[in-house]
C-alpha cells in the first residue's frame, strides 16, 4: 500500500507527543549547543502551533532550560497543552506575553507561555517592534496543508473555520497570502539578527507560491542541527510495551541507562522523560541511537521479554526525521552536499532492506511532515517477542536500517559517514 500517511501515524507506529518530545529537546539541545554553547538558559524562543507535534515544544524549551512563546490561533489546544502540563501559562496579549518571558529569561528561569493570536498577525508585529527581538524564531503551524491545517488571518478564527467548509477556494487563496506574510516576518527577524530555522512543516515553499523567493534563505532543522548526527545512523527510535503496563517501560529506562552510561544527553533525558512525559495510549518511549546500539537495545528488549521481567512483547519502530529512509528535499534530505536531495532511491532501498532483514511490518509512504508529493519515505516495526527467532530479526533490522543512513551520506560525500563506518566496521558498498 502506498500512502499519504504523514509519517509514523503511516506506519501504526504513532506515539503521539510521547514521541515529538524527545525529537524536538534534542533539536533545540543541538541548537543551544551550536548558538551558545550549552543550555537555551535566558533564551528566548518565538514558535507558532500547538497542536499533535508542535505542543511538544513548550516542554521541550523548558526542557533546554529555555523560555518559549507559542502562538496558537485554537484557545482550545492552548487549554489542552495547560491542562497536560506541557505549557505553564497562558494569555492572549502579545505585550504580557513578552514582559512574561523576559522576566523569566532574565531570571534564568524556563517558562512556557501560549499566546492566542494568528501567527500572520503576530511574527511581523514582533518583526516590526524597536526594543524586542527573540533569541531563536522557528514555526510549526501545519503549513503543509493550505485548507485543512494553517489558518488564514484576516478574519476570525471560528469564521475562517466555516469558510474552510463554505469556500475552500478563496480558504486556500486566503491561507497562502497568510503564509507568505508569515515567512516574511521570519525573514525579517533573521535579519535583525535572531536564529531563524524552518522545522519540517513546508511554510518556506508554501510562501514560495506567493512570490517569497528567498524562502531558503533560513535553513531547515536538518542541515541546520541534524545531519551530523545522520551521518553517525543516529536518530530517534521507540518502542511500545503491548502489555499495557507503563512499569515494562520504566524497568527497560533502567535497563537503558545502565546499558549506555557513556550517554549522558540519553541517560538524562531517560530520567526527564520518566517525571515528565505522560503516556498516552499504549506507554511507550523513545530516544535516540545511533549505529551499532540499536541493535544492541533491541537484544537487550527481546532478553527482557524472554526473563519475563517485561510483561510481553516489545514492539520497536521509528520516526521517518530518519537517516537513511527519506527522500524529502524540503526537510531530511534539504541541501545535501552532492545535491541529492530528491533522490528518491534511498527510500525504496530502505524498505526492501527491512523486508529481507525480518521486519514484522514494513511501510512506504508519501508527503511526511511537508505534504502530498514533496517525499517518500519508508518505515519498518519489528517485535521483541523473547524468542531466538524474535532476537535474530530485532538484531538484523536494528543492525541494517542504521546501517542505510551511512550508506546514504557516505554516498553523498560526507567525510563523517566514512569516519563513523571505519570506526564501527561498517562495509560501505560505494568508493570513497
Ligand atoms: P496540527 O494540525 O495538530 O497543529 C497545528 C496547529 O497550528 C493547530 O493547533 C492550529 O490551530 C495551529 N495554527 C494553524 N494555523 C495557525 C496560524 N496561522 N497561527 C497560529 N496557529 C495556527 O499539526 P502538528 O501535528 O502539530 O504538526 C505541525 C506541523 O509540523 C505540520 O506541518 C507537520 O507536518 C510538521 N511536523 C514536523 C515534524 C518535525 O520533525 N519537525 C514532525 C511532525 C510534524
Amino acid at each position: 500500500l502506498m500512502m499519504y500517511g504523514q509519517m509514523t501515524a503511516g506506519s501504526w507506529i504513532y506515539i503521539v507527543t510521547q514521541g515529538l518530545i524527545q525529537g524536538t529537546y534534542e533539536t533545540f539541545a543541538a541548537l543551544a549547543e551550536k548558538h551558545y554553547g550549552y543550555d537555551l538558559r535566558g533564551k528566548i524562543v518565538l514558535t507558532g502551533g500547538l497542536g499533535g507535534m508542535g505542543g511538544a515544544k513548550p516542554l521541550s524549551v523548558t526542557m533546554a532550560g529555555g523560555v518559549v512563546i507559542c502562538i496558537e490561533v485554537d484557545k482550545q489546544r492552548i487549554q489542552r497543552r495547560l491542562d497536560t502540563k506541557y505549557l505553564d501559562v497562558m494569555t492572549d496579549q502579545v505585550d504580557e506575553a513578552i514582559k512574561l518571558a523576559r522576566d523569566a529569561a532574565d531570571a534564568g528561569k524556563p517558562l512556557s507561555i501560549g499566546l492566542l493570536g494568528n501567527c500572520a498577525d503576530i511574527v511581523p508585529a514582533v518583526a516590526a517592534m524597536d526594543g524586542f527581538l527573540p533569541d531563536v524564531v522557528t514555526d510549526q503551524t501545519s503549513a503543509h496543508d493550505e485548507l485543512a491545517g494553517y489558518v488564514p488571518h484576516g478574519i476570525p478564527y471560528e469564521e475562517a473555520l466555516a469558510l474552510r467548509k463554505s469556500d475552500p477556494d478563496r480558504y486556500i487563496d486566503m491561507a497562502f497570502d497568510s503564509m507568505a506574510v508569515h515567512c516574511r516576518a521570519m525573514l525579517d527577524l533573521q535579519k535583525k539578527g535572531a536564529v531563524v530555522f524552518d522545522y519540517g512543516n513546508n511554510l518556506r515553499r508554501q510562501a514560495m507560491h506567493r512570490g517569497v523567493d528567498n524562502a531558503m534563505d533560513y535553513p531547515g532543522f536538518v542541515p541546520a542541527y541534524i545531519r551530523h548526527l545522520f551521518c553517525e545512523g543516529e536518530g530517534p527510535f521507540r518502542w511500545v510495551a503491548l502489555s499495557g503496563d507503563k512499569q515494562d517501560i520504566e524497568v527497560i529506562d533502567e535497563e537503558l541507562k545502565q546499558l549506555f552510561p557513556e550517554k549522558t544527553r540519553l541517560v538524562r533525558w531517560l530520567e526527564m522523560a520518566g517525571k515528565k512525559v505522560a503516556h498516552m495510549g499504549l506507554p511507550s518511549r523513545i530516544c535516540w541511537l545511533a549505529y551499532g546500539e540499536r541493535e544492541k537495545a533491541g537484544k537487550l528488549f527481546n532478553d527482557l521479554v524472554a526473563s519475563g521481567r517485561v510483561k510481553a512483547p516489545i514492539v520497536i519502530g521509528r520516526d521517518h526525521l530518519d537517516c537513511g529512509s527519506v527522500a524529502s528535499p524540503y526537510r531530511e534530505t534539504e541541501a545535501m552536499k552532492d545535491g541529492s536531495d530528491a533522490v528518491a532511491d534511498w527510500a525504496l532501498l530502505n524498505v526492501m532492506t527491512s523486508v529481507a532483514s525480518g521486519s514484522a511490518w514494513s511501510s512506504f509512504h508519501d508527503g511526511g511532515g511537508v505534504g502530498i508529493g514533496y517525499s517518500m519515505h519508508a518505515g519498518q516495526v519489528t517485535v521483541a517477542d523473547g524468542t531466538p527467532a524474535g532476537e535474530a530479526r530485532v538484531t538484523t533490522v536494528l543492525r541494517n536500517d542504521p546501517a542505510m543512513g551511512i550508506f546514504r551520506h557516505a554516498d553523498a560525500g560526507y567525510e563523517r559517514a566514512f569516519e563513523v563506518a571505519e570506526q564501527r566496521g561498517v562495509t560501505i558498498p560505494m568508493a570513497k
